[in-house]
């Protein structure tokens, strides 16, 4: 399979996960769950983040300490779901600027169509780090990495809690130089597009919507 897949096997997330996937779990702690794994899978998604040396004086001494180097990350949530971790995410970056993008499914050709792209300025000078909590048929998540390539950002990094085989074939054969973050690759995807076992359908238990 072409393309990078990092599963964050963490026992803290495989834990919190678990919980999510129960059907049982209410629709409040489901929020609260999806907003600490996401600080979790953030924290992972920004291990290779640049730091540069910088001077401070500690009540003690001078020193020299490191900080980033003020690169400009840009999270981007697909709409709605994605707004679940994207409040994990800004809790460990908040200085992130934040881009939305919003797709349906058309009835009639299953295509994803854009009804909503708004992005800050300058996305030339920025890394992207794509939000949705599910990387199902791996149709919108293509959809919405194709239109942000557009804006031609520095780097593309894509975050789910879940995916599994098939979506990520589908997304890694368009995307290869975009890599995933998630907390699990389930078994397969059934007939009516959900992720097997998965946890149903992460916008209806993030809104309490059904
Ligand atoms: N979207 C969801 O919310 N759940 C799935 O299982 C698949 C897509």
């Amino acid at each position: 399979m072409p393309g990078t897949v990092h599963v964050i096997d963490h026992p803290l997330v495989q834990h919190k996960l678990s919980l999510m996937r129960s059907k049982d779990t209410s629709t409040s702690t489901f929020r609260s769950l999806l907003r600490e794994i996401s600080m979790l899978l953030g924290y992972e998604v920004c291990r290779d983040l640049p730091t540069t040396q910088v001077a401070i004086e500690t009540p003690v001494a001078a020193t020299m300490a490191p900080a980033l180097d003020g690169k400009k990350i840009v999270l981007i949530s697909i709409l709605r779901a994605g707004t679940g971790i994207l409040d994990g995410m800004l809790e460990i970056l908040p200085s992130a600027r934040v881009g939305h993008i919003g797709l349906y499914r058309d009835p009639k050709t299953l295509a994803a169509v854009q009804y909503f792209y708004k992005v800050p300025d300058n996305m030339t000078e920025r890394d992207a780090i794509v939000l949705d909590p599910m990387l199902a048929t791996g149709n919108s998540a293509v959809a919405a990495v194709d239109r942000i390539k557009q804006d031609h950002p520095r780097s593309v990094k894509f975050v789910c809690l879940l995916t599994c085989p098939e979506g990520l074939a589908v997304f890694h054969a368009k995307h290869p130089d975009v890599p995933v973050f998630t907390a699990a690759v389930d078994e397969c995807l059934n007939d009516k597009s959900y992720i097997v076992p998965g946890l149903g359908d992460a916008g209806d238990r993030l809104f309490g919507t059904k």
